[in-house]
């Protein structure tokens, strides 16, 4: 253990950085869930107070409507009055006739205002249903968000240092290798998703049969060997391209053979 990483060979040295990405990329996993579950609750928030606003504001012109209207149908029932009263003191039948008409003019128009209130005052009941509905909803979406945001705590807090603590252990075991594998191992890993490395499987001995265990093409013999012979050298799987390695259990029992 007290041999530094440069000292190790190159396998050995990627396959410690791998495994260390692939335990950061884990609990990274977890974090990543989780604000996702968050935004996912939040954005659904976003759209249902976005909803609320917008009715909002068609309640506030439906109201406005039915106001209006409210304040023309009495201001008719004052000249109806008023013109009633005309016709009480008319001094001739000509004159009381056109009262009358006119009347009756306000009358009809009155109706028809009447009509028009109570389709109004009937929008702004409904728009109140509607804003009760969506207030409820809009409650609920907020526990959901709530909840989604203490979960997404919670994992900072159990992940948070750990993580921190094997992003720097990754760091570190990154160091000896070269820019250039390290830009094929980057390169593996986000075509991948994180699987740069693949482990070769052994499926008969007798007859040297091993494959890969990303894609599982059988390898030819001669990369088993340099897995074994040259283990400073990289090699790859021939079909997906991973970066081969070999278990230690698998190694030392090809070796002693
Ligand atoms: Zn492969």
């Amino acid at each position: 253990m007290n041999r530094s990483a440069t000292e190790l060979p190159l396998q050995d040295q990627l396959y410690a950085y791998f495994e260390l990405d692939q335990r950061v990329r884990a609990m990274r996993a977890r974090l990543d869930a989780a604000l996702r579950r968050r935004d996912a609750q939040q954005r659904k928030l976003d759209q249902l107070r976005q909803a609320g606003d917008e009715l909002s504001a068609q309640f506030k012109t439906a109201q406005a409507h039915a106001a209006t209207l409210e304040n023309e149908a009495a201001s008719i029932d004052q000249r109806v009055n008023a013109q009633r009263d005309k016709m009480n003191s008319a001094t001739s039948n000509k004159e009381y006739s056109a009262l009358l008409v006119e009347v009756n003019t306000l009358k009809a128009d009155k109706s028809k205002i009447d009509d028009a209130q109570l389709d109004a005052m009937a929008k702004v009941e409904a728009l109140t249903a509607e804003t009760d509905g969506l207030s409820e909803k809009i409650r609920a979406q907020e526990k959901l968000v709530e909840g989604a945001t203490r979960e997404v705590g919670e994992a900072q807090t159990e992940v948070g240092g750990k993580l921190a603590e094997l992003e720097a252990e990754r760091d570190a075991a990154a160091q000896p290798l070269s820019p250039e594998i390290r830009k094929t191992f980057d390169r593996l890993s986000h075509t991948y998703d994180g699987e740069a490395m693949a482990e070769i499987i052994e499926q008969d001995r007798r007859r040297m049969e091993y494959t890969c265990g990303g894609c599982f093409t059988l390898l030819p013999v001669e990369s088993v060997n340099a897995l074994i012979t040259k283990p400073d050298q990289l090699t790859t799987c021939g079909t997906c391209n991973r970066i081969l390695y070999v278990s230690k259990d698998l190694r030392e029992s090809l070796a002693a053979k």
